[in-house]
C-alpha cells in the first residue's frame, strides 16, 4: 500500500508504504502551539517508510531539545517530526495526507499539557503522557 501527502502549496510531496499505524491525538503544549491547534493527529512510522517526491529541498527543520519538526519553507505545512538522535521513527502529521485515513485515532495522549479551553468529547481512551502501549508498540516495530 503506498499513500501520497503533500504540503499546502503542493512544492512538497512524498510517499509512505505499508499499513498506516494507529493515529494519536497528542495534546503536548509544543504540537499545539506549532500546529496552532487544539491538538495534532499524527501516526508513527518507520523512518523507511516515508519518502519524499519532490521539493526535498523546500523541507525547514525547526530543532530543539532533541528533537525536530520538518515543514515547507514556503507554506509552512507541517510535515513530520521526529528525533534528532533518528531511532528510526518519524511522527507523520497525518493531515498532510492526499487520501483520508481509514480509521480515525484511537487514543488522545499527553493530555497534562492540553489546552484548558478544549474539551475533549468522546470515548477514546485518554493518556496524560505517551503511554506504554505505544511505546512498545513502536519498540516492535522497530524489531520486525
Ligand atoms: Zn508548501
Ligand atoms: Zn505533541
Amino acid at each position: 500500500m503506498v499513500r501520497t501527502g503533500r504540503c499546502l502549496c503542493g512544492r512538497i510531496r512524498y510517499e509512505v508504504t505499508g499499513e498506516l499505524p494507529p493515529l494519536v491525538n497528542c495534546h503536548c503544549q509544543f504540537c499545539r502551539r506549532a500546529h496552532g491547534a487544539a491538538f495534532a493527529t499524527v501516526c508513527w512510522l518507520p523512518s523507511s517508510a516515508f519518502r519524499f517526491l519532490s521539493g526535498e529541498e523546500a523541507v525547514r527543520r525547526y530543532a530543539r531539545a532533541g528533537g525536530f519538526r520538518s515543514f515547507c519553507e514556503d507554506c509552512g505545512t507541517r510535515l513530520f517530526n521526529g528525533l534528532l538522535t533518528g531511532d528510526g521513527f518519524i511522527s507523520l502529521v497525518v493531515a498532510s495526507l492526499d487520501e483520508e485515513p481509514e480509521r480515525g485515532p484511537i487514543m488522545h495522549i499527553n493530555l497534562e499539557s492540553k489546552a484548558t479551553w478544549y474539551e475533549v468529547r468522546d470515548d477514546l481512551p485518554q493518556h496524560d503522557s505517551l503511554p506504554p502501549e505505544v511505546v512498545r508498540a513502536l519498540e516492535a516495530m522497530k524489531r520486525s
